[in-house]
């Protein structure tokens, strides 16, 4: 049977990002995607405008009728809207273990909308950190989390929170090549990639659902996030520009 990944995200209208961008890279990676909406969202492709976060307790009713019908296999947690989301979906999953968490720390819009206010940031690294199997946030995300600057510390501080791997990414950042870093216990690896001019609105939910996914149906770490980031790059690669704004990435750039 197919690996079962839960996606617990917010829903983006465009289809670009979020739950719908959850579904594709987690079809495509040969797995059944199940779905938790944090919240909706009112956005377009330049920006997000507002977010319309779920009540916690609608959130926990979903959550339990659904373990108690099928084995998830990983559990994919994007954008999460509110504090009481977060603590609420913290407390589930001690409930409830999953083996394989992917923490995707969404703080800010690629348009700049900040998603996270400081009370949300306290309870990723206090309640979700420490369950993650991997958290994916590119370099700013990794900066506001820990507070360090260079990536290795801030790699170190997220480890020390609990999770067991970091995989940082610098898509965003102002260098020729794109370099992202894996690190677990006391190794790391550092993947490169060629730049594709523009980037795409939700690239990064691509990344962290893919990963899901391809660590679901039992890949090793190191191979599984090789194998996430070719993807992404391929999805990026192809993707379109279906409103005014950003592109988006086609996640079947193969159909
Ligand atoms: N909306 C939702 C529902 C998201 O999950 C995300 C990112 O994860 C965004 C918007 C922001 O996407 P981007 O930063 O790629 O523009």
């Amino acid at each position: 049977m197919k690996p079962i990944v839960l996606a617990v995200s917010g829903h983006d209208p465009t289809g670009g990002a979020g739950i719908q961008a959850d579904i594709e890279a987690i079809l495509s990676q040969g797995c059944h995607p199940c779905t938790l909406v944090t919240c909706l969202t009112s956005q377009d492709t330049h920006d997000v405008r507002k977010l319309y976060p779920q009540h916690p307790e609608t959130l926990a009713a979903q959550w339990e009728v659904l373990w108690s019908d099928m084995p998830v296999q990983a559990v994919k947690i994007g954008l999460l809207g509110s504090a009481e989301i977060a603590t609420r979906l913290g407390a589930l999953l001690r409930q409830t273990p999953c083996e394989t968490v992917i923490l995707d720390p969404v703080l800010r819009a690629g348009g700049g909308t900040e998603l996270a206010d400081e009370r949300l940031i306290e309870v990723l690294c206090e309640e979700l950190l420490p369950l993650a199997t991997v958290v994916t946030p590119n370099l700013q995300e990794a900066r506001r989390l820990s507070g360090k600057e260079l990536p290795h510390q801030c790699a170190s501080w997220l480890l020390e929170r609990g999770c067991r791997a970091v995989l940082i990414t610098g898509g965003d950042e102002p260098t020729p090549l794109v370099y992202n870093t894996l690190y677990w216990k006391h190794h790391h690896k550092t993947f490169t990639w060629e730049k594709l001019p523009g980037g795409a609105h939700g690239s990064g939910c691509t990344l962290a659902a893919s990963l899901a996914a391809l660590l679901a149906r039992g890949l090793e770490l190191e191979e599984a996030a090789r194998k996430a980031q070719q993807y992404t790059w391929n999805a990026i690669k192809y993707a379109f520009r279906p409103g005014r704004g950003k592109k988006i990435p086609d996640r079947f750039f193969w159909s």
